[in-house]
């Protein structure tokens, strides 16, 4: 079983991805927490090379080759392996990331970032994928708090280009209820969790 978590920076996905596996891992099941783009040796090390691009930085088409490359190795290495062996395998952002970073707030279109999906990695989906979703108003003040801790690296963003992430992901989740839930971010860490534990209850019906 295969579940992803998707949402702009500063909505509490690595938090909420770590805190769901420490529960199906209480619930029995072998868990692999992982995360994109990274989550193999080889991924990790495109990862370094996306958080610190050249000076002249990375086309977007070479980004999205990029995120598409990594994430064809954490697929064929550690992914598939793993939901062959009947593990969960919980994973902060997937292909829904690049289809709302690249795909529609760069530019590259959705048409453009599935084929590479299909080529690189099969075109494996996860089967349930939950998005964060906090107003951008209220991302915006998190970020400033945040940043001054450690910098957005790909990013420098402007505020437009995380609205427009944002509205892609609700997008993506709207149009494909059966593959999407949307959490509320609001409230504290452990209110958000139990959501995220409702979503997966009523998806998977465990
Ligand atoms: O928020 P997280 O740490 O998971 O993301 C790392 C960075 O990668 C963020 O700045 C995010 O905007 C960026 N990113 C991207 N395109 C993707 C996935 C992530 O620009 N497909």
């Amino acid at each position: 079983t295969f579940i992803a978590f998707e949402g702009g920076e500063g909505m509490g996905k690595s938090t909420q991805a770590r805190l769901l596996a420490e529960d199906l891992r209480e619930q029995g099941h072998e868990v692999e927490l992982t995360r994109e783009p990274g989550g193999t040796p080889g991924a990790e090390e495109i990862r370094a090379l996306l958080l610190a691009p050249p000076g002249e930085g990375w086309t977007l088409e070479a980004e999205a080759l990029l995120f598409a490359a990594a994430r064809a190795d954490h697929v064929a290495r550690r992914i598939s392996p793993a939901l062959d062996a009947g593990a969960w395998v919980v994973c902060d952002r997937f292909l829904d990331s690049s289809r709302a970073y690249q795909g529609m707030a760069g530019g590259l279109g959705d048409g453009c970032v599935t084929a590479l999906h299909e080529i690189g990695s099969a075109g494996l989906l996860p089967d349930l994928t939950i998005v964060i979703d906090v107003p951008p108003a209220d991302v915006a003040a998190r970020l400033v708090q945040r940043d001054g801790a450690t910098s957005d690296a790909i990013g420098g963003r402007a505020a437009d280009y995380h609205a427009s992430v944002n509205s892609a992901f609700l997008e993506f989740a709207r149009s494909e209820p059966g593959r999407f839930a949307i959490v509320d971010g609001n409230g504290t860490v452990e209110e958000v969790h139990q959501r995220v534990l409702g979503a997966v209850k009523r998806h998977f019906g465990t």
